[in-house]
């Protein structure tokens, strides 16, 4: 890219950009997952959508790939790409909740920990991601799944409207009314349409939870998971939260003796009182007695933090997910195979169910492509150490070529990994050809399409 490129973007920005060779280069290339080492042309700190449609006009005209980066979670790294100019979107952090109107405005570039911790001082929180390091903008564009999902359904079935900067530069809003084909795409299409720099969602009464992880031996893990998919066929929609295979972590509640082995996991969210949350977990209780029991009253915003420590960034990630219907025997003799042989501490297999109030949206309401699901299933591999790289991948792909005959085609594309990119169209189901179309009236030569790419 020509340096008379980088000038005349550089005359146009309130931001800063950062070209190769520049001090800072190095640190603002970084993304969360270290086994992304790449080297765009620049990165572009944009302060507000005038900045983001001039990075955008500037990638456009002379060709040069555009990757944008929010809150740079991506376990394929789409928030860079080599010889790219990267938006990011990390000076966009601004939240504003509004208690009158149960309703929040926030950056495209906010994490849900900014999200939380501004909207749990008014006892409000909507459907968000459960680690607080994570983008607000790439966790709800695909989606969105977290603790309140049965309640209120997935983030972007929260979404009011959204600011959004299009391939040709400009600025528009999408929403119920205005350009309704772009917002049904943006909930659930990820960022193949646009640059999102403001959300709007729905906000709802969440101050204190009851939840937390309580851990099961692994020879009962067979007939917790079997519980588990039975209380959420039945239980009411406050109970979130969901099982995982998990090393134990030195916590206070954990014997001891008992750190660094493995465990089945059922982690809590009871959006209710102390004694709603009580009566959904003793049926737990009631199956199996547990190895270590961290559930109690909290408010909502430290649950979300609660995973934190466990994956700082800089770790190595390598994930594949699927969706299922059900738990069934058969299913869970296989995941009882693969989940106990996680390899680190950080790394984790997490079954969030996706039931309740996800499925009161119909399928073709929004562009996600799986509402038929009850669970979204990752395998997420993440160690600290790049040597151990294939013996962690390995684990991940055996795992997952074992529990793809009980799935449904296709994975929640948040979860998925590079090589899962020729599966675009099942990610989708019956919502690709409507997705395409929409691409093609919005972005017909791909600009947006560092990200699980939908080809106009
Ligand atoms: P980025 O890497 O910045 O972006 C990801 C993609 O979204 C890129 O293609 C990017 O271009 C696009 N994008 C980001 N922001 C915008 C924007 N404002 N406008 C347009 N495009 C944008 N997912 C869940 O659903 N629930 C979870 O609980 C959850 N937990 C996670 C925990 C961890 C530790 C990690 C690593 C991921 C988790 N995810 C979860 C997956 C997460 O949703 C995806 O990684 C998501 O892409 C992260 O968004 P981001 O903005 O942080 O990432």
């Amino acid at each position: 890219m020509s340096t008379s490129v980088f000038e005349s973007l550089r005359e146009n920005l309130g931001g800063s950009l950062i070209a190769e060779g520049d001090a800072g280069y190095d640190q603002a290339r970084v993304v969360y997952n270290a086994m992304i080492d790449r080297r765009p042309a620049a990165i572009v700190r944009c302060q507000d959508a005038a900045d983001v449609a001039a990075v955008v006009r500037a990638a456009a005209d002379s060709g040069v790939d555009l990757a944008i980066r929010g809150g740079g979670h991506s376990v394929p790294g789409f928030g860079t790409a080599d010889g790219a100019l990267v938006a990011d979107l990390g000076d966009l952090t601004s939240v504003q909740i509004d208690p009158a109107s149960a309703t929040a405005e926030v950056g495209g570039g906010a994490t849900w920990g900014m999200f939380n911790a501004a909207a749990g001082e008014y006892g409000l929180a909507t459907t968000g991601g459960i680690v607080s390091t994570t983008g607000v903008g790439g966790l709800t564009l695909g989606g969105g799944i977290g603790y309140l999902a049965r309640g209120y359904g997935l983030s972007c079935d929260n979404l009011l409207s959204a600011e959004v900067v299009l391939a040709d530069g400009s600025v528009v809003t999408a929403s119920p009314e205005e350009k309704p084909d772009l917002f049904w795409a943006l909930r659930g299409g990820g960022g193949n349409f646009g640059v999102v720099t403001k959300f709007r969602f729905r906000m709802h009464p969440v101050a204190e939870i009851y939840g937390g992880p309580m851990f099961f031996e692994l020879a009962d893990g067979p007939a917790i998971l079997a519980h588990f998919d039975a209380a959420v066929r039945t239980a009411p929609r406050e109970f979130g939260g969901f099982p995982a295979f998990q090393i134990a972590p030195p916590l206070p509640f954990v014997p001891e003796n008992r750190v660094g082995e493995p465990f089945l996991v059922v982690i809590f969210c009871v959006n209710g009182s102390a004694s709603e949350g009580e009566k959904i977990v003793q049926g737990f209780r009631d199956v199996a007695q547990p190895v270590a029991d961290g559930v109690g009253p909290m408010p909502y915003p430290a649950l979300n933090g609660a995973f934190d420590a466990l994956v700082p960034p800089g770790l190595q990630h390598y994930w594949k997910a699927a969706f299922f219907d059900e738990l069934t025997p058969e299913s869970i003799a296989v995941h009882m195979q693969h989940g106990p042989l996680v390899p680190t501490v950080n790394s984790t297999v997490h079954f969030y169910p996706i039931n309740g109030a996800c499925h009161d949206v119909a399928s073709d309401a929004t562009a996600f492509g799986h509402r038929d699901a009850t669970f979204a299933v990752v395998i997420a591999g993440m160690w600290p150490d790049p040597t151990e790289n294939a013996a962690n991948i390995a684990w991940v792909k055996d795992y997952y070529a074992a529990i793809e005959p009980f799935a449904q085609g296709g994975g929640y594309v948040n979860f998925l990994s590079e090589d899962d990119q020729p599966q675009a169209s099942t990610n989708y189901g019956a919502n690709y050809a409507r997705l395409r179309s929409v691409k093609q009236a919005y972005d017909p030569g791909n600009l947006f399409h560092v990200n699980q790419n939908i080809a106009p």
